[in-house]
């Protein structure tokens, strides 16, 4: 006998795989995916490894094979145990990022009436065991998780306890229903040639069965038809084409048909364009390095408008061109269908899409496509990572700087990790691309790690053209010199310019940092942990000022500590405020606001885009969302209302994240032949990050910034982990993480291992969530994920492992 060790999809926290007896005669291999018994369930497994002998004395058989079946590749179990040894998660979230759509399915709790029910007349029952019982007399089977949502879940567990335990009611547990399954559609064809058909239609008529010649007339015209189609344009009855049937006059036929998430009808196809100068250079390097098979990974960094596309897309076809397979990764937030149009109108028929909007049977037909080898190109968010391309030679990540690539529910991977290890295993290629890379990647690329390829101009509106030209202005000026205003003299103007010569303008807030920092008027200081270097957060309440990394406290000062002035509050402003003064200083121009708010609609992006692009719209108001890959010719303007609020969040990434966006939406401005201008106007003219999107310095920014993560010993000098507990009480909350402070450091101790600090217990940035608290732990060291791995993590604890944001 032979025994599997099988990761089985259970709910409770299960970091292990659990031994099963291969039942004779049941074929069975690593991969393979199994209805196995767990307690009183059956739940779905997959098979991580076959072994002569099992690890514990007892086992039971597998149940069966899961239909049809699924086996994942050697290289998928080994992906999955090091996103779950590295991430600290459950082996089988791991695996699941891999399964089809619609794979994994739930067991659903029941309860029943026992044996004897009917004739019981059961007393001294709470009302809502009585309801339960009345309930049960009526539908025969009840869901746990309804009841529960209907008493809530403490009542109802207790009155199907007490009714179980007085053998009035019996709990089984079922698997939910198949979610998705592949789609069929019934066609129709004729059976017999047509001068017997010409014959019956003759036959029919004269026989008064007008509805079946019809259909034998339409068929011979159409060929073979989808039979839907037939009965809507004859109006016949299913009594007709059965009659039609026994008559062996007619076929039906079932076919697969494949629900595709955009069509190619509307997409012209596109051909390569020249490349210039700059990209050809990189482009030769990646063709190279394909050919040879040597599994590089290529920091492409171009500046905002320098092509990075066309070298993806050439790339793309030359791993084509050597029979390998690609995968495509955009964020979320840009994989608008003008993005997938770009690819797709370059490789008809040959790209696939994947993302979380798709319905489930797109996806689900999406992913079984790809499997089967029909697509050269798989594009999509995050997740399109696990598509199981075949073949897979190519990927590629645009925007590799970006947040959303890191995963924040189970597993908490980062895209970007994720990627390397995929391509590592495969001996596949990689383009990260970015205008302003992550600085740890741009640290892996000087280090050698990745090879660097650097396009410093622009291809738009025509090769060499300069990038726009970024003007700061100090607001500290404008207060001095009486403007209190949202806009300092010179933004005013350059609107007032842009709107005269019928040119458009976007307004960039980062409204992200309106968190309730502590800023001087007068001088500009922003009140800074003295432990972190990160800034004080404001709290009302008591009117306090608090470190959201070490849980430094302190009072709010009534003075500046800088200058002295007394003039010190806590900065906010929204986009709709900054709306509401647009529209007071110029009445005459139409506004467009875009945030998360004012996009609450399935199309509401693509509406709000669209109406700018027709120049519906002079002035774009948004966050974040405004500064992504928009392409918009007549956009001359830009100006940053206020660039330094994002500077002010407790996260040493602050600084870095605050460059990026300002270069990012700086990068919007001036793609078309009018050229364009950027204004920044901030209270820290003089910060680093600021400094740098003056010439768009990358360099000058790195240099910087890459000094103080030395100097603190940041990533990517150190590793971090973030550890949050969560509970719906405060004190429990900060109690449990202060004793898992104590554990932390005692492990430490007795483990001999050195060079981690711990950080904190303190109240995390969002200290309260949907009413419940939130307490978090930072580790810091060079493997602090070795530390963890010592020590078993109760529930309530989220493991955050290369956090993105603190
Ligand atoms: P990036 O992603 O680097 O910001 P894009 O790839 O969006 O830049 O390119 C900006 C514009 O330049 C696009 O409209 C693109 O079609 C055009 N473009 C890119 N490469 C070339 C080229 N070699 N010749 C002409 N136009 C190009
Ligand atoms: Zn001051
Ligand atoms: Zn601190």
């Amino acid at each position: 006998m032979s025994y599997a060790e099988v990761s089985v999809n259970s709910p409770v926290y299960h970091n292990r795989t659990f031994s099963y007896s291969i039942p004779d005669g049941m074929d069975i291999c690593p991969g393979q995916a199994v209805w196995v018994p767990f307690g009183n369930k059956t739940l779905q497994g997959i098979v991580t490894s076959i072994e002569k002998l099992p690890a514990v004395e007892e086992t039971r058989d597998i149940g069966a094979v899961i239909e049809p079946p699924l086996i994942l590749s050697t290289q998928q179990l080994k992906l999955a145990q090091w996103i779950s040894d590295y991430y600290l998660c459950p082996l089988f979230d791991a695996l699941s990022t891999m399964l089809p759509p619609g794979f994994e399915r739930r067991t659903i709790a029941y309860i029943y009436p026992a044996k004897d029910f009917e004739k019981s007349q059961p007393s001294n029952l709470t009302a809502e065991q009585t309801k339960i019982i009345d309930l049960l007399r009526q539908k025969n089977r009840l869901s746990i998780k309804d009841l529960e949502k209907s008493f809530g879940v403490k009542t109802a567990q207790a009155a199907i306890s007490r009714l179980i335990s007085r053998n009035l009611i019996t709990k089984s547990y079922e698997t939910a229903p198949i979610r998705v399954k592949p789609k069929k559609e019934t066609y129709i064809e004729l059976a017999i040639d047509s001068a017997a058909a010409e014959e019956e239609i003759q036959r029919l008529y004269a026989k008064r069965a007008a509805k079946q010649a019809e259909v034998l007339e339409f068929l011979m015209e159409s060929g073979t038809a989808a039979l839907s189609e037939v009965r809507k344009k004859i109006g016949c009855q299913t009594e007709t084409i059965k009659t039609l049937t026994s008559k062996g006059l007619v076929i039906i036929k079932e076919y697969d048909v494949k629900r595709q998430p955009f069509s190619y009808d509307e997409i012209k196809k596109s051909s390569h364009l020249k490349l210039t100068a700059q990209q050809e250079a990189a482009f030769n390097e990646i063709q190279t390095s394909l050919a040879d098979n040597k599994g590089e990974t290529f920091l492409l960094h171009g500046v905002t408008g320098s092509g990075k596309t066309e070298v993806y897309l050439q790339a793309l076809a030359e791993a084509i061109k050597l029979g390998k397979r690609a995968i495509v990764l955009v964020p979320e937030i840009s994989l608008t269908p003008q993005t997938i149009d770009r690819f797709a109108s370059r490789f008809p028929y040959r790209v696939a899409v994947i993302h979380s909007k798709l319905s489930l049977g797109e996806q689900f037909d999406q992913w079984h496509q790809i499997q089967n080898g029909q697509y050269d190109v798989v594009i999509g968010a995050r997740s399109a990572i696990f598509a199981p391309q075949p073949q897979l030679g190519l990927i590629v990540i645009d925007e590799e700087h970006e947040w959303t690539y890191k995963q924040d529910n189970s597993p908490r991977y980062h895209t970007r990790d994720v990627a390397l290890k995929i391509a590592e295993l495969n001996k596949a290629t990689v383009i990260l691309g970015s205008a302003t890379p992550d600085v740890s990647s741009y640290y892996n690329a000087k280090k050698g790690k990745y090879r660097l390829l650097e396009m410093p101009e622009r291809v738009t509106p025509k090769e060499g053209s300069p990038l726009p030209r970024v003007e700061i202005v100090d607001l500290r000026e404008e207060l001095k010199a009486g403007n209190t205003g949202i806009f300092s003299r010179l933004l005013e103007y350059e609107i007032n310019n842009a709107l005269r010569k019928k040119e458009q303008a976007i307004l960039f807030f980062n409204r992200r940092g309106t968190s309730t920092f502590v800023q001087c008027r007068d001088c500009g200081h922003v009140l800074q942990c003295p432990n972190c270097y990160v800034s004080l957060n404001y709290h009302s309440d008591n009117d306090f000022l608090l470190c959201h990394q070490c849980n430094y406290k302190k009072r709010t000062p009534k003075k500046c500590p800088a200058c002295g002035s007394p003039r010190i509050k806590y900065m906010g402003l929204g986009t709709q405020k900054l709306e509401q003064e647009t529209a007071a200083t110029f009445p005459r121009a139409r506004l467009l606001r875009w945030d998360s708010d004012s996009t609450n609609g399935k199309d509401s992006h693509k509406n709000i885009l669209d109406t700018f692009k027709k120049r519906e719209a002079d002035i774009l108001i948004g966050t974040q969302m405004v500064a992504k890959g928009l392409d918009l010719p007549n956009v001359t303007l830009v100006g940053v209302v206020i660039a330094d609020s994002g500077l002010n969040l407790p996260d040493f990434r602050a600084c870095e994240r605050t460059f990026q966006l300002i270069s990012q939406v700086a990068g919007r401005a001036g793609r078309g032949e009018a050229g364009g201008k950027v204004i920044i106007q901030t209270y820290m003219p003089e910060h680093y990050a600021i400094q740098a999107t003056i010439n768009h310095d990358y360099a000058a920014f790195y240099a910087q910034e890459i000094d103080y993560r030395k100097q603190l010993k940041n990533p990517p000098f150190s590793k971090l982990i973030k550890m949050t507990y969560i509970h719906a009480n405060d004190v429990v909350c900060a109690k449990e993480a202060e004793r898992m402070k104590k554990q932390l450091l005692f492990e430490m101790e007795s483990n001999g291992l050195f060079g981690i600090d711990v950080l904190g217990p303190s109240p995390a940035f969002i200290q309260r969530l949907r009413g419940r608290y939130r307490w978090q732990i930072i580790l810091r060291g060079a493997n602090p994920g070795e530390l963890l791995s010592k020590i078993s993590i109760p529930q309530g604890w989220i493991i955050d492992v290369d956090p993105v944001g603190l």
